[in-house]
C-alpha cells in the first residue's frame, strides 16, 4: 500500500502550479529595509509632529550632490529624500536626522544644526527608539511651559 502512495505525492508535488520566482535577496532586503523605515516614519509622524505633511522620497541611486538625505518644503508638503543606498542602520539615523529637520522647518533665524535642531532630533530619536510615550512629542517651536 505505501509503494503505491509514494509515486502520487511525488506526482503531485511535481505537477504543482509553479510558485512566483522568488525575489533576488538584495531587493528582498531592499524592500524589508524600506518597509521598516516606512514604519518608523508613521512612528515619527504621529509622535513628531511637522509642520505640513511629510513624503519621503527613497533614492535608490543615491541623491546629487552625494547627500544622505535632504528635507524641503515643497508646495504644501515637506519632502524628505533618503539614500537608500547604504546600510539600514545609516538609512534609518538619515531618516531621524531629517525628520528633525521636518520638524523645526518653519523655526526662523537659526543654523541648519542648532540647539533647536538638536533638541527635536533627540525627540524624533526616542520616539523611533524609546518606549512608547503617552502623548505626541511637542516641537521646540511650540512648547509647553
Ligand atoms: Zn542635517
Amino acid at each position: 500500500m505505501l509503494r503505491r502512495v509514494l509515486p502520487l505525492l511525488f506526482l503531485s508535488c511535481c505537477h504543482a502550479p509553479a510558485a512566483v520566482p522568488a525575489p533576488e535577496p538584495a531587493v528582498l532586503v531592499a524592500s524589508i529595509e524600506r518597509e521598516l523605515l516606512e514604519n518608523c516614519a508613521e512612528r515619527l509622524e504621529t509622535r513628531c509632529p511637522t509642520p505640513a505633511p511629510v513624503r519621503i522620497a527613497f533614492a535608490e541611486k543615491g541623491i546629487p550632490g552625494g547627500y544622505l538625505g535632504l528635507t524641503r518644503r515643497i508646495g504644501n508638503h515637506i519632502l524628505i529624500e533618503l539614500d537608500m543606498s547604504h546600510a539600514y542602520q545609516v538609512e534609518l539615523d538619515t531618516l531621524i536626522h531629517e525628520w528633525a529637520h521636518a520638524v523645526v522647518l518653519d523655526v526662523k533665524q537659526r543654523e541648519s544644526h542648532d540647539a533647536v535642531w538638536g533638541v527635536a532630533f533627540s525627540w524624533c530619536y526616542q520616539a523611533v527608539h524609546g518606549p512608547a510615550p503617552i502623548e505626541p512629542i511637542v516641537p521646540p517651536s511650540c512648547g509647553k511651559n
